[in-house]
């Protein structure tokens, strides 16, 4: 299986120019529609694992394409397969959740929902992650595909996924039978949208693409009393704080300089008055990394820091701090070789190599790499698409602080260009892997 498909990624493949043209003018044709869709899903964004009316309107639509779709898997996944001869399979993965965010965005479709998050507390919700346009690219690609039957052979299985943001549907998924119930997938592609470089852009990255996220929480305990008597007491604030202090230590002494990490402790809560000491202090970390070694270096290395400080504090063996990881976390999304490299050939030969880069990994997070993780035998790529409109990139002189990040209420990406430009891509990537023998 690995020598064929060696040998087959060897061959580049760079559509010829009147089909790159007519695939170009199809999509360009259903452009307005997309942008209907666009602007609906955009208004009406759905918290993670609520996915309801979002699934139902993209499954209809696919079923009318002639795909075969079954609903409800992983809670609110769609899966949508379409056999269309012998072939490899391809998975394709968009992510359809949004996020607790007040849009500020001024748009004319901005969203206006009001959603309960799962402790029941109400909460203004937008697609600040930009997943409206993968679920666009998403049905317009199945579109393209069902348009093209006669040049593709083999399987393709269209994957709607809930809940990316709390790293729970891709699980969800894959524990309700995704690679069992249906034709289990040789390729795994998926795309995120970027607020990184000017529109159009596509990033494919080879190697890790995004890190493991781990969030951990440090109770740390004393035995509070007045602050003016402090030898009476443990106090919890010290002790936390020398933790903080020492967790410093974890990535410039003890990590290889050469693998790339990060601890930061981004939430130190304790006391309430100036002349008590409290008889608690609570951390939250985020830690991120890309190997596992280095991960258990990370995490072994906060246990061991949390309980070495409250020992030399004089703690007893009942007031040692409890070092909880939060579940469920993040793994690393990895980019197999040659597969990502290939698609990047490919990209590069159909738009232009002007318009594709090879970029660093980010330290954010996606469960798409759970996918490939369940079977890594496979060939797996994310890869991004920018959609940072010219005008605004050009007047920020690429200086990132002076543009909206993903996730935050301003991200207003040129949706046209990243929907049109990810189906292109996608379209392309799908007729190259299956195409007929
Ligand atoms: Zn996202
Ligand atoms: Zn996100």
């Amino acid at each position: 299986m690995k020598k064929l498909l060696l040998a087959a990624m060897a061959a580049m493949s760079v559509t010829p120019p009147a089909a790159a043209a007519a695939l170009s003018d199809a999509i360009r044709a259903d452009m307005p529609q997309l942008m209907t869709l666009y602007r609906d899903l955009h208004a009406n964004p759905e918290l993670s694992m609520q996915e309801v009316r979002t699934p139902a309107k993209l499954a209809a639509e696919m079923r009318k394409l002639g795909f075969e779709v079954t609903e409800h898997v992983g809670k609110t996944g769609v899966v949508a397969v379409m056999k269309n001869g012998p072939g490899p399979v391809l998975l394709i993965r968009a992510d359809m959740d949004a996020l607790p965010v007040a849009e500020q965005t001024g748009l004319p479709f901005a969203s206006k929902v009001i959603g309960k998050l799962p402790d029941g507390k109400e909460t203004p919700v937008m697609h600040a992650c930009g997943h409206d346009t993968h679920i666009t690219t998403w049905l317009a690609t199945g579109r393209r595909l069902a348009a093209m039957k006669d040049q593709w052979s083999g399987t393709v299985v269209m994957v709607l996924q809930p809940g990316e943001e709390l790293v729970m549907g891709a699980k969800a998924m894959l524990d309700d039978g995704l690679f069992t119930r249906f034709p289990k997938p040789d390729y795994l592609l998926a795309f995120h949208d970027s607020a990184q470089l000017p529109a159009g852009l596509i990033g494919v990255p080879t190697g890790y693409a995004l890190a493991n996220v781990d969030t951990v929480n440090i109770h740390v305990k004393g035995r509070g009393g007045h602050g003016a008597s402090p030898q009476t007491t443990k106090d919890p604030i010290v002790l936390a704080s020398r933790i903080v202090v020492a967790l410093q230590t974890l990535v410039s002494r003890e990590n290889d300089p050469l693998e790339p990490a990060v601890v930061t402790v981004g939430s130190f809560h304790a006391g309430a008055k100036s002349n008590i000491i409290p008889d608690k202090a609570e951390l939250a970390l985020t830690v991120r990394s890309y190997s596992p070694e280095t991960r258990k270096i990370l995490l072994d290395g906060i246990r061991r820091i949390a309980r070495g400080e409250a020992i030399a504090a004089g703690l007893s063996e009942d007031l040692m701090p409890v070092v909880e990881i939060e579940q469920p976390s993040a793994d690393a999304t990895f980019n197999t070789s040659p597969f990502s490299d290939h698609l990047r050939q490919l990209f590069a030969g159909h738009f232009g190599a002007e318009r594709v880069t090879q970029p660093r990994p980010i330290m954010a997070a996606e469960d798409f790499s759970r996918f490939w993780l369940a079977d890594k035998t496979k060939q797996s790529t994310i890869f991004w698409v920018v959609g940072v409109r010219k005008a605004k990139w050009d007047a920020a002189k690429g200086d990132m602080t002076k543009l909206p990040s993903l996730h935050s209420p301003f991200w207003a990406p040129e949706a046209e260009t990243v929907i049109s430009t990810a189906t292109e891509a996608m379209t392309v990537a799908a007729l190259d892997i299956l195409k007929k023998s």
